[in-house]
């Protein structure tokens, strides 16, 4: 408590107690408001190479996971790719097996969603597509790693368990990490499954999983996403074909590819 001044006349000063949860809030707005702001003057200097994710406008949460992950230089994909994600921007991103593609997509999953203020209640935020259960293991790792601070839920939709046992987790999960025929079972079949919502797509391997002949069931879980969404396409791979590109229906995406070796931080 601030000591009393002396009163002048015959004030009474009022000690406003403010409650430490209001105060917490607070201050929680206030730091979201700010990383809005420095997200959105990312903008005015769109060719600025970032060489460090501590240079990043991110989350604390997410500064903290990379930290504790031990990821401390950008790799040159995700210099080109994360900048662009974090402002919503479609993606078609092109960079050789181990460039590291996977967090180009992951932090602005974390990112976006956290921003938005995306919670339990608000259902499916984020779908990641990946050609095999693998692969979608090894993305779901990587999640949990980095996004260890936040409180998302976040779940695996491979198959090899009962449909049912997957489908009561589903309803609850913000994040998905999912094959797509896996995934088109339940949209097909799940009724109470929301996806309304949605507000990011990721297809992960995208040429793999048109290699795969994904393409027909990629195309009927577009179907069911809202059109609305951010959506984010990565491969190994730089030439797409004009008829992937309809099909995925990407909004004036930000073509980018990286040559570089991993674990190089970039200047390009
Ligand atoms: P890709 O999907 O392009 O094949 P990955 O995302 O699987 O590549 O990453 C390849 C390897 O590089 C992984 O071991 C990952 O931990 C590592 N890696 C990714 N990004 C970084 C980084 N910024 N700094 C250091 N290592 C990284
Ligand atoms: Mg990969």
């Amino acid at each position: 408590m601030a000591p009393q001044r002396p009163g002048r006349g015959h004030g009474v000063s009022k000690a406003v107690r403010v409650h430490p949860r209001s105060l917490k809030r607070k201050r929680d707005e206030d730091q979201l408001e700010e990383l809005s702001q420095r997200v959105a003057s990312l903008e005015s200097r769109p060719s600025t190479p970032y060489s460090l994710f501590t240079e990043l406008p991110l989350s604390q949460a997410t500064q903290v996971g990379l930290t504790k992950s031990h990821f401390k230089t950008l790799t040159a994909i995700q210099a080109q790719a994360i900048p662009a994600a974090l402002q919503s921007k479609d993606i078609l991103g092109a960079a050789k097996t181990g460039s590291g593609k996977t967090l180009a997509f992951l932090i602005p999953v974390l990112e976006n969603l956290h921003r938005k203020q995306w919670t339990e209640h608000d259902g499916l935020g984020a779908l990641i597509l990946s050609p095999t259960r693998e692969l979608a293991i090894q993305i779901f790792e990587v999640l949990r790693k980095v996004g260890r601070n936040h409180t998302f839920s976040a779940g695996l939709v491979i198959g090899g368990k009962p449909l049912q046992e997957e489908r009561e987790r589903l309803s609850r999960m913000n994040i998905l990490v999912a094959t797509p025929g896996r995934m088109l079972q339940h949209m097909d079949q799940t009724a109470e499954f929301e996806i309304a919502n949605l507000q990011m797509l990721v297809l992960d391997e995208a040429d793999r999983i048109m290699d795969m002949g994904f393409q027909g069931t990629v195309d009927a879980i577009i179907e069911h996403l809202p059109k609305e969404r951010q959506t984010l396409l990565f491969s190994a791979t730089q030439t797409k074909k004009v008829s992937d590109l309809a099909r995925l229906s990407l909004r004036e995406p930000e073509f980018l590819s990286a040559h570089e070796d991993a674990h190089s931080a970039t200047k390009s």
